[in-house]
This record gives structure tokens, sequence and C-alpha cells, in this order.
């Protein structure tokens, strides 16, 4: 049998190798630590987690996240064994001893006989004709293959940057204060919904992003340039009060129909998935701290009760436009013997990576037996990233996401709010196991 080759042993690349080998295919995995180190990796070991010991929720019943966690479980996942066995207490969260937890997952790899470990750093990506790959070389993707990755997908196509704008779920904005309408009513007229501040109003927001905490840039962030069309929002704010009045915040060519008049200024939200379940905060990245962006934008007004489906920030992550190149199966339309997983796919957290991994693990499993590979359905937590991030994200203003349930094609009925996420959760599970018997039959 022709190995699948992957590269990266990192949340991703470890959980792609296991899947594959238990399908009874053989993997070689390189992995540059223990030659070269990156600058957030303390250890040579698989699967190391960079900062948090934290896997998030692990409730299955009404979190998102949670149900990721289980899916995994059913799908014999390495990451999510081996992070039961490493766990720490967390209450309702899963959260690991991170040395347990990757000595875990490399001695598990190890020892497996149709993995071989080679220790080295990828330079190029793949020819066509050089059988399958897995990248899965994460948000701190060496610099040649990333250069690489960009000569073949396009400069424009390879971010070294999030530059994340918060993003809310649709039915938590209050559309009694904000209302449709394009600037100059250009488009269909109706493409972005507005939220009007008057002058108090504005100058109380300047003050809160002046004085709201922020995060810092670790050392090795403050190097790489950024800068151009994604600047912080307080950045801007501390180069002058009306900075973000004639930038993002511009109220021009709107009218609040409340008032029949121009506000002061207008902060715009932007479409962020074809379910149009999600909306994001035009050009409105920021380093405020979760806790404050929270506090912040919840002043503005019709967002006084926003639910967000993530807030924004801004770190040194690698990550390609996979909407528009990658196919359904996580192949590179390019260059189909390649596939992509993990971080560098714009899905974000530990989870993710892991879950998308697994997913190209089965896919190239399926290949390399002669099956053609099959997606799960979108219901699932899998199958909703896995939609999102080849296709259902605006390619336009791709940025890395959390699994969060505004991905998952809504509820057949109705449901009151608070029985929502429950439905959404038990849909999931279900629909997991009917794939997953439908698989073993097949
Ligand atoms: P990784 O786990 O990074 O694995 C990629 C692997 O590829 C690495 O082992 C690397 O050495 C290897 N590699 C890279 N290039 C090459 C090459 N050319 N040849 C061979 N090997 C190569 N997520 C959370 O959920 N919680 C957090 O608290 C969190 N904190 C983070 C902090 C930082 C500083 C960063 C950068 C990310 C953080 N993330 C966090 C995101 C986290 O990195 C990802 O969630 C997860 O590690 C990504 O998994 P991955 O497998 O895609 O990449």
């Amino acid at each position: 049998d022709q190995p699948v080759h992957i590269v990266g042993g990192g949340l991703a690349g470890s959980e792609a190798a296991w899947q594959l080998a238990r399908a009874g295919v053989p993997v070689i995995l390189h992995e540059m630590r223990g030659v070269h180190p990156t600058d957030a990796h303390e250890t040579d070991r698989f699967a190391e987690l960079v900062c948090s010991n934290s896997f998030r929720s692990d409730d299955a019943t009404a979190n998102a996240v949670g149900v990721l966690h289980e899916e995994m479980r059913r799908l014999g996942s390495l990451i999510m064994r081996c992070g039961d066995e490493a766990a720490v207490p967390a209450g309702s969260a899963l959260a690991v001893d991170r040395d347990i937890f990757a000595g875990k997952v490399t001695a598990a790899l190890e020892a497996e006989p149709l993995v071989e470990i080679r220790r080295e750093r990828v330079e190029r990506l793949p020819g066509a004709g050089d059988g399958q790959w897995i990248v899965a070389t994460g948000p701190l993707t060496a610099t040649p293959l990333a250069e690489d990755i960009a000569a073949l997908t396009g400069v424009e196509s390879l971010a070294f940057f999030d530059a994340i704008a918060p993003i809310v779920h649709r039915d938590s904005i209050d559309m009694d204060i904000a209302w449709m309408q394009s600037r100059w009513d250009k488009g269909d007229g109706k493409d972005y919904i507005n939220c009007p501040l008057d002058r108090d109003q504005y100058e109380a927001f300047i003050d809160a992003l002046l004085d709201g905490e922020k995060t810092v840039f670790k050392e090795w962030e403050e190097n790489t340039p950024y800068f151009d069309g994604c600047m912080p929002i307080e950045v801007m704010a501390e180069r002058g009060r009306d900075t973000l009045r004639f930038g993002p915040m511009k109220p021009v060519g709107l009218t609040n129909p409340a008032t029949g008049k121009r506000a002061w200024a207008v902060i715009q939200l932007r479409q962020d998935n074809a379910l149009g379940t999600l909306w994001n905060i035009v050009g409105f990245q920021t380093k405020l701290k979760y806790g404050e962006q929270t506090r912040i934008f919840r002043t503005i007004p019709g967002l006084e009760k926003a639910e967000f489906a993530r807030l924004g920030g801004l770190h040194r992550n690698t990550f390609i436009k996979s909407p528009v190149l990658l196919d359904e199966t996580l192949r590179l339309k390019a260059r189909p013997n390649i596939r992509f997983a993990g971080q560098i796919t714009g899905c974000e957290g530990y989870i993710e990576s892991a879950s998308v991994g697994l997913m190209a693990g089965l896919f190239a499993a399926a290949e390399a037996r002669g099956l053609t590979p099959q997606r799960p359905p979108e219901t699932t937590a899998h199958g909703a990233l896995l939609s999102h991030i080849t296709g259902g994200a605006d390619a336009g203003t791709f940025q890395p996401m959390n699994v969060n349930f505004g991905l998952f094609p809504a509820l057949e009925e109705k449901h009151h709010k608070k029985e929502r996420k429950a439905k959404y959760a038990a849909r999931a599970l279900s629909h997991m196991d009917d794939w997953i018997g439908a698989r073993a039959a097949a």
C-alpha cells in the first residue's frame, strides 16, 4: 500500500495519522520539532498545547464544542481519548494536564506500526505525482513551506495574521433600533445591518475604547508586518477622536428610518455565512480583552443584547482562503493529491483543528482504499464546520472560526430560544450516529 504523508504532528496531523492507521493505511508523519522549533511550542511531543490547557465546554447537550467532542469520541478520536485520560477538574469544561496529554498522544503514535515518524522540516509542497499528502502545519507553518503554498495558491490566498472582527448572532440584534441598508443604497440596497450612534454615544464609545484593557502582542509577533487594512479600532481611536467616524464608523450614505436623518456615526454589520445567521462588525478587529469587548460592544444601540459567535482578535496565524481553494473533502483544487487540515484551513482552536484532521484522515483513508470519501451531514458539528470552511463562509472576509450553532442549518421546527441549543445538539449526535452506522454497513 502507498503511504499517505502527513506534514505536521500537531492536533490535526496526529489525529489524521491515527485515523489512517486505524483504517489500515500506512502513514509517514513529517514533524519538524526536534530539529526546528517554533516560536510557541516548547517540546518535540505530538499534539503539544501551546497556550491554554482547556478543550472548552464538554457539554454535549447544549454546547457546540461539547457536541464536537462527543462526535469525535464516537469516531474513535485519539485526541479525545488522550484528553479524557489526561483530564483535570474543570467544571463542565474539559481541561487536561498538557504533559500527560501530549505524552499519551506521542506514545500512541510511536507504538503504531503503520505510522513512520520522520523528524524533518518539509520545505515544499509535493508534486502532482508524489502520492497523497495532508498538510497540517498549523498557525506557525514554517516560512519556506508557507512561501511555497503562497506561490501555488496566490499570495492573496494566504494570510499570516488573523484580523478578526467580532461576529454576532443575527437573532440577537435589536432590529427595532438597527436597520438594513447598503451605503448609498448600492447592491440590492439592503445588504448591511446599521446601528446608529448620536454624538454623546459616539464620544462615550471612543472613551471606552481608549480606556478598555487590551491584550499585548507576543515579542515574536511584533516584528511581523500586519497593519495594512487591519489596524485595531483602539489604535485608530488613539490616532484621533474622529478617525473612526471617518473610517469604519462613517455615517454617510445611510439614513436612519427612525429619525429620517443621518446618524453621527454608524456601526455596520455584514453577513458572514451563507445561512445568514452570523454577521460581522465591519472593520472592528481589536486587541481589547474579551470581557471588555462584550461590555463595550453591548453599549452600541441595537447590540445591547448581542450574543457573540466569536470576539475580535489579532494574532500571528497562517491560514489559507479555504472557501475558494479547497474542495468538499479538503483537497486543494489546484493539486488534488494534497489535502489541508487543522488551523491552516481556517478553523480555530485545538478541538476544531483536531476534528478537521480527523475528517482529512477519514477522507484520505477512503481514497487510499479506492472509495469515494463521504462527508458527514451538515447538521452534525463536523459537517457544519466543514461546510463553513469549504464554501459556506464569505471568501472575501474569511477569518478563522470556532465551531458554534450559528454554522448549523436552521432547525426544521420553531423552538423557544432556550430549547434551541439542546435541539441542535440532539439532532447533531443522532445524525452522526446514522452516518457512522451507514459507514460501518458500507
Ligand atoms: P499545530 O498544533 O500548531 O501543529 C502544527 C505542527 O506542524 C507543529 O507541530 C509544527 O512544528 C509542524 N510544522 C510546521 N511547519 C512544518 C514543516 N514545514 N515541516 C514539518 N512540520 C511542520 N487554540 C486553543 O484552542 N486554545 C488556545 O489557548 C490557543 N492558544 C494559541 C496560542 C498561540 C500562540 C497560537 C499560535 C495558537 C493558539 N491556539 C489555541 C490555536 C492552536 O494553535 C490551534 O488550535 C492548534 O494547535 C492548531 O492545531 P494544528 O494541528 O492545526 O497546528
